[in-house]
């Protein structure tokens, strides 16, 4: 049998957090719904200095602990099981997972954005084998060896910075001739002695899926044309994000890029609210999450009072 929730969010991120501490706030006992593994894109990172409150900056999988401790705190149930499909045709939607099936009144949607793939072969069997597109995941295992970081953004910077620590050297990989990253990200990567830079360059492909480890990667110089092949234990691509909208495609709105469609935190479909990266094609941050995720929540709020009027009155 299906459960009955009034508020139900998918995605436990800064967005999906805050829009739990909103509703439970609220006294609608929302239900957080997310994968196996919690907390977004900030556990995969390390100091976070610009999200308020924090005079010396806080680590990013503390400041993710903490939120999800108060929204549980205030009364957040949650469920760790991946959303399988969603039917947004008609109230109350339904989410199913694998486990169970959840009727729920109205619907915050804060599934937040995957790490992009460069789209080759290689990088693909070679994924967990010496590629990578998270350093404080997996830099570890990179002690005094040969890496690279594909990117030109804050993300490149900052693997490459958290890499330098135990690489033997890390090579920044640049398309462009100028970084797209913050001028404090790119000056920190600067300083490392372990850094250096290869601009207007391309990786053609990733050395050795054959071997099944990575072992080489070949480089497009693009001024030059010259492909050269150099040797390397470790790839690490941090070339931005995509948005989690896979199970959304065909009920909801999405812009040309992908993102969930609002106006503000609205969806195209009454009762159904996105925030965070899901939706936010510009900004991006994590502060901009939290604040769409109180927003949502208190739309899903009015949302559900206005409907609980209508009813009342016929
Ligand atoms: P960005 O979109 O900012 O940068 C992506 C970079 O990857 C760009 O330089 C882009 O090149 C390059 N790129 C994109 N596609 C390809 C491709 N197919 N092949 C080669 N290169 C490619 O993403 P980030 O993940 O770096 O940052 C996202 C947001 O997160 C930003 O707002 C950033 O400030 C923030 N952030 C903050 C951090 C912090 O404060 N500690 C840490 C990390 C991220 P091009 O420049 O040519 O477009």
């Amino acid at each position: 049998m299906a459960t009955r929730k009034r508020v139900t969010i998918l995605g436990s991120g800064p967005a999906g957090y805050t829009a739990a501490i909103y509703a439970a706030m609220a006294g609608l006992e929302p239900l957080l719904i997310h994968g196996p593994s919690t907390g977004g894109q900030l556990m995969l990172t390390t100091t976070v200095e610009n999200f308020p409150g924090f005079a010396n900056g806080i680590m990013g999988p503390d400041l993710m602990e903490e939120t999800r401790k108060q929204a549980e705190r205030l009364g957040t149930e949650f469920l760790q099981d991946l959303a399988e499909s969603v039917d947004l045709s008609a109230q109350p939607f339904l989410v199913k997972t694998a486990s169970q099936e959840i009727l729920t009144d109205s619907l915050i949607i804060a599934t937040g954005a995957s790490a992009k793939q460069l789209g080759l072969a290689s990088e693909k069997s070679l994924i967990g084998r010496g590629v990578s597109y998270c350093a404080t995941c997996d830099g570890f295992f990179f002690k005094d060896k040969i890496v690279y970081v594909v990117g030109g953004g804050d993300s490149a910077m900052e693997e490459a910075t958290v890499l330098a620590a135990r690489a033997k050297t890390v090579t920044i990989i640049h398309r462009g001739d100028s970084f797209k990253a913050s001028q404090r990200m790119i000056d920190k990567a600067k300083r490392e002695p372990k850094i250096s830079f290869s601009l207007n360059s391309v990786v053609e492909d990733i050395l050795d899926a054959g071997k099944g480890e990575v072992t080489g990667i070949k480089v497009k110089d693009l001024k030059t044309g010259d492909v050269q092949e150099l040797p390397a234990d470790g790839v690490f691509i941090a070339i931005g994000h995509q948005p989690n909208t896979e199970l959304f495609k065909e009920q909801l709105e999405l812009t040309e890029s992908g993102y969930i469609m609002t106006d503000g935190v609205k969806t195209s479909v009454a009762g159904v609210f996105a925030a965070g990266d899901v939706m936010d094609e510009r900004y991006k941050q994590a502060i901009v999450a939290a604040g769409n995720g109180s927003s949502a929540a208190l739309e899903a709020r009015w949302f559900l009072s206005e409907k609980d009027a209508e009813s009342s009155a016929s």
